[in-house]
């Protein structure tokens, strides 16, 4: 491959022969006709080789823009490479959002939805549980829309990648609206003990940030519609802006100190304009059944003195249940522990391993856009409804032009 493309966090270096930039869907569906192996490439935020391959690697962030709002504005159709930053903006532009965001608004929404990335808040479903159609190119080359009520549909948005080219989404929008956020400083052990459920429960969207070298959680962000006064649970309000990671400017982090404002510009927790998070970092996450929440901090909190030394911090959220087949909040309502390390992989790997090890009575779901060190096999078990996303593969792309070695080892074929 004469141009070297890596992910977002630099430890995959694609291996490629050939990068294409599509411009438009008989573009992408020539390609495919060409025959693979293909991967789809989105914004490059996962941090494992699911997006890798030894073939072609598409990108579609030159296919035309779409942000098509619908006559009933309910709904917004976008093409397969649009980033969530610009797509809302012109959601807000137009009096409208979306129902939440991840923490940073860089990522591609057809990547995003492809890993059932999710922001927080126990009222709020992932981000894929917002999609109510997908088109995409399968495996000969043929364009297929399915619509939620198909019977195909929820094992077909969150897809690793594996069905096909998404060329195109269509996502439920509501009216805009506006949020404060609020940071806490130093929530004691003792009220997450007493009052995780409350605290995660206090805000249209919470999330508890702590670096372990403490049983106490650092601080608490709070995304609300009502204002804040006074401590909470023990905590102090921040006295400045903050980021989540100690030590990282606060500059790149979205306002704070209950300034009412955009979702758009509340939700994430990282400005569009700025790098997100500190840039050199592994992320791993795992989902968790709501009231398995404080067990499930238990159980990193017994192995924190390994955890700490290569963390740079934890976030742990909430995220309603859905239906879709391969979400890690299949049918539960789920808590998320999330854990940006070190951008050290030996030394991360093993503390990685022993974090499962811990959580595995808790059967936790890894976000597999992550790093994990889960076997296939354990994956699969996680997930009801395999064996149907298995046969959607096999009927979708039966030459296996998007399989790649990582998907194969998931999907055992
Ligand atoms: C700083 C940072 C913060 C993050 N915060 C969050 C967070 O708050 N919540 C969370 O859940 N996750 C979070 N993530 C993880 C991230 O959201 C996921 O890894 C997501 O998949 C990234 O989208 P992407 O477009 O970069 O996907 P990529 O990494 O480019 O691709 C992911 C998968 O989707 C496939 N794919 C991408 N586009 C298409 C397409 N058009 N058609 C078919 N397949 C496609 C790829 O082949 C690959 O298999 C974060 C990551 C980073 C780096």
């Amino acid at each position: 491959m004469s141009e070297q493309v890596t992910n977002w966090a630099g430890n995959v270096v694609f291996g490629a022969r050939e990068v294409r930039r599509p411009t438009s869907v008989d573009e992408v569906q020539q390609i495919v006709a060409g025959g693979g192996p293909i991967k789809v490439l989105g914004s490059g935020h996962s941090f494992n080789r699911m997006a890798d391959t030894d073939g072609t690697l598409v990108s579609l962030a030159e296919l035309p823009r779409l942000a098509e709002i619908s006559a009933d504005r309910k709904s917004v159709r976008v093409d397969g490479g649009i980033r969530y930053g610009v797509l809302a903006a012109h959601l807000y532009d137009n009096g409208l959002a979306l129902h939440n965001t991840a923490s940073l608004p860089h990522i591609s929404v057809a990547g995003a939805v492809a890993t059932a990335t999710h922001g927080s808040g126990e009222k709020n479903q992932n981000l894929a549980a917002a999609v109510s159609s997908i088109e995409f190119v399968d495996g000969s080359g043929k364009l297929v829309t399915l619509s939620r009520g198909d019977a195909d549909f929820p094992g077909a948005v969150v897809n690793l990648g594996a069905l096909g080219v998404v060329v195109a989404l269509t996502v439920d929008v509501q009216p805009a609206f506006e949020l404060r956020q609020y940071v806490y400083d130093n929530v004691p052990r003792a009220s997450v003990e007493q009052h995780l459920h409350e605290m995660l429960a206090d805000g249209y969207s919470v999330s508890l940030f702590t670096n372990w070298t403490s049983l106490d959680i650092s601080h608490a962000w709070l995304k609300r519609t009502e204002p804040m006064t006074g401590d909470w649970y023990g905590a102090h309000l921040a006295d400045g802006p903050r980021h989540p990671v100690p030590g990282m400017p606060a500059v790149n982090s979205t306002e704070q100190g209950g300034v009412p404002g955009p979702w758009h510009q509340r939700l994430p927790h990282f400005r569009m304009e700025f790098t997100p998070s500190s840039g050199e970092e592994l992320q791993t996450e795992y989902h968790v059944a709501r009231e398995d929440g404080l067990a499930a901090i238990d159980a990193v909190a017994s192995i924190r003195d390994r955890v700490a030394p290569v963390l740079q911090v934890c976030e742990i959220r909430t995220i309603k249940a859905d239906d879709l087949w391969l979400s890690p909040n299949y049918h539960r309502d789920s808590m998320a522990l999330h854990f940006t390390w070190i951008a050290d992989a030996d030394a991360v790997t093993p503390v990685v391993a022993e974090l499962e090890q811990r959580l595995a009575p808790l059967s936790p779901r890894a976000h597999l856009g992550k790093v994990f060190t889960q076997t296939p096999s354990t994956i699969r078990s996680g997930y009801e409804r395999f064996a149907d996303f298995e046969q959607l593969v096999r009927r979708y792309d039966p030459a296996g032009t998007f399989r790649n070695p990582w998907l194969a080892d998931i999907l055992g074929f």
